[in-house]
């Protein structure tokens, strides 16, 4: 079998149960040349003086050599690992998610599936959509194709496999149906009585922010009578969370056209008043100055920007585009108003973020009060072995 030695003092981290191995920890490989060179390969991961660490997934192009399946010793990678994986996380969101029917079912390494995102769309009836970000779970992709039709009696699955990462792992991108049914361009969900469509052929990720889920409920709970300000509101997500819950009137923006039309489809499934919202297919960072020099101001604001720092080295250019768009929204926000503020960055931290919109109030001369921490909803679950997994962080501020 294909083993994986670990270079002394190397193994702390896996007996801490952080699932990757990085290159430089890797002592010594041992196997078969097939085995050496296969992609999703599962391999024996053993300290220096022989212990025992965990099962693998081997990835020899990646930066992240292998991810580990399992540290459990009698546990076997194979069908059954699968199957009761699957199980155990369609039961945690059985019992977590309430009031919608777009659901992350398997986060990745929280899930015991390092690398692979699956989303349900809109039940039986709708889609399960894939993205298998690793050689590991792609080598797996047929038996967890399977688990998950049988499991949760969805017969659609479609595959997501175009993010940017699968190329670090020496993976193609590709789409397409891997079971059942084409999705068409409009599938219908509903959250928390809003109904919403999803382009799972083309939208942003799996086509859909479900992350986001907790927020806009908390956006709705707090949204009657006030003037609302969305930005990057692509599909209309914080939007139309705000119109059900009885805003005045939502102006919304986001640079993509496309985006802007689903989210007027959106609306109009909804019969909202077309009156009390407005669309601007427009540049935010341009768009809050011309608010501000124009003295236009609002009662909560919502600011969802996309990933600024897509790695470590882009820490501090996304820091001040983080900072300037919070310190524009503190200025355009009135006394009393909310600010729901948002970084889907992996590499900046909740510490930082907190620091970054202290900074922009601090320089807007205003006094924010912290009402609340946000982060994802549930299903997308956070543990306390792989930091890397908490990416979306947030605060709700009241200003003074
Ligand atoms: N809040 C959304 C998700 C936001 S994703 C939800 O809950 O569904 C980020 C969005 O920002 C994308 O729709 C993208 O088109 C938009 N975007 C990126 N840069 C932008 C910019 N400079 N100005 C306006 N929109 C931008």
């Amino acid at each position: 079998m294909l083993t994986i030695t670990l270079k002394p003092g190397k193994e702390k981290s896996l007996l801490r149960r952080h699932p990757w191995i990085f290159p430089a920890s890797v002592a010594r490989v041992d196997g078969k040349p097939e085995e050496k060179h296969k992609p999703g390969a599962t391999a024996l991961v053993q300290s220096a003086s022989g212990q025992f660490l965990a099962r693998a997934a081997w990835s020899p192009k990646s930066q992240i050599r292998a991810r580990v399946w399992s540290f459990n010793e009698n546990e076997a990678v194979d069908h059954a690992l699968i199957k009761r994986r699957v199980k155990q996380a369609l039961a945690y969101r059985a019992a977590t998610v309430r009031d919608s029917d777009a659901v992350r079912l398997i986060f990745g390494e929280a899930d015991g599936f390092p690398g692979l995102v699956v989303d349900w769309y809109g039940g039986r009836q709708g889609w399960l959509v894939c993205q298998f970000q690793s050689a590991g779970v792609e080598a797996w992709k047929v038996p967890i194709v399977q688990a998950l039709i049988a499991e949760t009696g969805c017969p659609n699955v479609y595959e997501r496999s175009d993010a940017p990462v699968r190329e670090r792992e020496g993976l193609p991108l590709v789409t397409g149906v891997l079971a059942g049914a084409e999705p068409g361009d409009a599938t219908p969900v509903s959250e928390n009585g809003v109904r919403y469509t999803v382009d799972i052929k083309t939208g942003h990720k799996t086509g859909f922010y479900i992350d986001q889920r907790d927020n806009r409920a908390l956006v709705m709970a707090h949204a009657a009578g006030r003037e609302v300000l969305n930005c990057f509101c692509y599909t209309g997500g914080f939007s139309l969370a705000a119109l059900k819950g009885g805003a005045a009137a939502v102006l919304s923006i986001d640079s993509s056209g496309e985006a802007l039309a689903i989210a007027r489809r959106n609306m109009a499934l909804n019969g909202f008043d077309e009156a009390r919202a407005e669309w601007r297919d427009a540049d935010v960072f341009k768009t809050l100055r011309a608010l501000r020099e124009q003295g236009s101001s609002f009662d909560l604001i919502v600011l969802d920007p996309p990933k600024f720092a897509a790695s470590p080295e882009h820490v501090e250019r996304a820091a001040r585009a983080y900072k300037d768009i919070n310190l524009l929204g503190f200025q355009l926000l009135r006394a009393g108003g909310l600010l729901f503020t948002y970084s889907c960055s992996g590499a900046i931290g909740a510490d930082l973020f907190q620091k970054i919109v202290a900074g922009a109030a601090s320089d807007a001369r205003v006094d924010a009060r912290i009402l609340r921490r946000l982060s994802a909803g549930a299903d997308h679950p956070m543990t306390t072995s792989f930091p890397e997994g908490e990416y979306l962080k947030g605060l709700l501020l009241c200003k003074a």
